[in-house]
């Protein structure tokens, strides 16, 4: 039956590992533990949380982070973020969603939280048999939660947010603009809560323009502002393709682009188009940067390899007759591990260049 725990062999009867089934789903089984005698109870999601949290203190991720990145936890398809005293989880596969109340007990009993959201509006669990819900795991709360990053304030609406409210993955990228804004002129396309712009203004750029194609992240983003008092900041709802094709031709200059756009596919079928799409959006992007100025770009297509990406902006170059630079390349922060032989762990690509 959907969602129990099963056992799997090899054809000659070698154990292989437990986990949950989904005759409904491409993939049956999903392991939970190779060790035999382990048993799926309250007691092992307790312990593996346990797990998870002990990683995360190991290596410096603590106030806001995602405590449980799925596979790379070995708890294939949960995600539980932290924003400091609160919690969001998802349960994307049937075979972990019944065992959602282990989960918030282990939560509960671990942290003590101020509350608990769920955001299980994700259309994938409709193809594992279950509807897209969302709500609260705990006594309500306001859930509009405040957080430090990098000593900067941001809202996070966990209800009403993108995913589970805030891209925690960036949080070392963000960082990584410090010294190149220095009294630049910025433009961050796909800003969505503004936190690419607000770490600019904060790091002495001259003036940040923020756009983003949704309102409601817009006037978030406002807020974000000035909460944090800058005011050498702006943010705009704009479609970032038709800006940027319109600001380049008009011949509008920045010292740094950023782009930061979400997912462009998720299947194999569409990756062309989704290669496409990069490699328009950074054309773009180069052609509005001074001599010398800098591209902040990021891909979180997982289908979209690092050398891939980095194929890409070299064709973009090219087509936008720049010589380019690399400053930086790298990943999602260390609360998002990397496991090597599961290939969707590393999706996110984060990318410095110098555009001549
Ligand atoms: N940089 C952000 C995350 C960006 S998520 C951070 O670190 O928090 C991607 C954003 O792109 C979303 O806010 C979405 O609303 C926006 N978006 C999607 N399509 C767009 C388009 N065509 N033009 C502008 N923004 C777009």
């Amino acid at each position: 039956m959907g969602g129990e725990i099963a056992d799997t062999y090899t054809h000659d009867r070698k154990f292989i590992g437990r986990g949950y089934i989904n005759p409904k789903s491409q993939i049956l089984v999903r392991l939970l533990t190779r060790n035999q005698s382990q048993q799926i109870n309250e007691d092992f999601f307790l312990n593996r949380l346990k797990d998870c949290w002990a990683y995360r203190q190991k290596v410096g991720y603590t106030e806001n982070c995602r405590l449980v990145f799925g596979e790379a936890d070995s708890l294939p398809q949960l995600i539980v973020d932290k924003f400091n005293d609160y919690f969001v989880i998802q349960t994307v596969a049937l075979g972990m969603d019944v065992w959602k109340s282990a989960i918030v007990n282990a939560i509960n009993q671990l942290f003590r939280p101020r509350g608990i959201y769920e955001r299980n509006d994700v259309p994938v669990r409709e193809l594992e048999g279950m509807p897209q819900i969302k709500g609260f795991l705990s006594a309500p709360f306001d859930t509009k939660i405040l957080i430090n990053e990098n000593g900067l304030k941001f809202y996070v609406d966990v209800e009403n947010g993108q995913k589970t409210g805030y891209f925690l993955d960036q949080q070392d990228n963000r960082r990584s603009i410090q010294h190149i804004v220095k009294g630049a002129e910025v433009l961050g396309a796909f800003t969505y809560t503004g936190t690419f712009e607000i770490h600019a203004a904060h790091y002495g750029a001259k003036k940040v323009l923020g756009i983003d194609i949704s309102e409601s992240a817009v006037r978030q983003a406002t807020q974000n502002a000035e909460l944090n008092n800058l005011k050498n900041i702006q943010f705009q709802t704009a479609n970032a393709f038709d800006l940027l094709k319109q600001w380049s031709k008009e011949e509008r200059k920045y010292d740094v682009v950023m782009l930061d756009p979400p997912a462009f596919t998720k299947s194999r079928e569409t990756l062309q188009k989704a290669v496409t799409g990069y490699k328009e959006i950074n054309l773009r992007g180069m052609k509005l940067l001074r001599p010398g100025g800098f591209l902040v770009t990021s891909s979180c297509t997982n289908l979209v390899s690092p050398e891939l990406f980095l194929e890409i902006i070299e064709m973009a170059a090219k087509d936008a007759r720049r010589k380019i630079r690399r400053v930086l390349f790298q990943t999602q922060s260390a609360d998002h591990p990397i496991v090597s032989t599961i290939e969707a762990t590393q999706y996110l690509k984060f990318l410095i260049i110098e555009v001549q």
